[in-house]
This record gives C-alpha cells, sequence and structure tokens, in this order.
C-alpha cells in the first residue's frame, strides 16, 4: 500500500522506500525507525529562513530532517525546537482500530 510518495506499506508490515526498497521500520507505530536523522540550524532550511530564532524566541530552534539510508531521498523536514521531541510524527491504523 502506498503511504505517500516516499513510503509504501508491504503486507507483512514493514515500511520501505518507494525509490530503492531500502527498509525503513517494521512497523506502522514507526515507521521511519531506521531513517537517517539530520539537525542543523533553522537557516540552513534555505531562503525563505534568513532571521536567527534568536531574534523571536528565547529556545533554540532547529531543522530536522529525515532521509532513507539507500538513497539519501529527503523523507520530512521540520523546523521546530531542538528541546522537543518531533511533531511530525505519524502511525497508521486500520478502520478497525479507529
Ligand atoms: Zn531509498
Amino acid at each position: 500500500m502506498k503511504i505517500n510518495d516516499n513510503l509504501r506499506l508491504l503486507s507483512g508490515g514493514n515500511v520501505v522506500c518507494n525509490h530503492c526498497d531500502h527498509q525503513l521500520g517494521t512497523s506502522v507505530g514507526n515507521p521511519l525507525a531506521y531513517a537517517i536523522r539530520r539537525e542543523r540550524p533553522s537557516q540552513d532550511a534555505g531562503p525563505g529562513v534568513r532571521a536567527p530564532a534568536s531574534h523571536f524566541t528565547d529556545r533554540p530552534i532547529g531543522l530536522r530532517q529525515v532521509f532513507c539510508p539507500g538513497c539519501y531521498v529527503l523523507l520530512a523536514t521540520e523546523i521546530a525546537p531542538t528541546d522537543e521531541p518531533s511533531y511530525r510524527h505519524w502511525e497508521l491504523r486500520s478502520q478497525a482500530e479507529a
């Protein structure tokens, strides 16, 4: 089952990369368990994020990116306080569980 342009769920519950078939997770509860994670300053997101986060908040803000370890395609991106866990967590449920 296609999850999105980058991820596919196999019948056994494994989540794999759509581009290279590398296994990214073994359950729908943590589909990106084996992905590569990188955290950098928020300004590294590109020209749309120019001002330092310190102009707006006292908290450290970072750019978090998640990549496939097989082909290095970018799977997810977020800009969030570095002292907080990722807010881009998701999981799949069947309609019977919902
Ligand atoms: Zn891949």
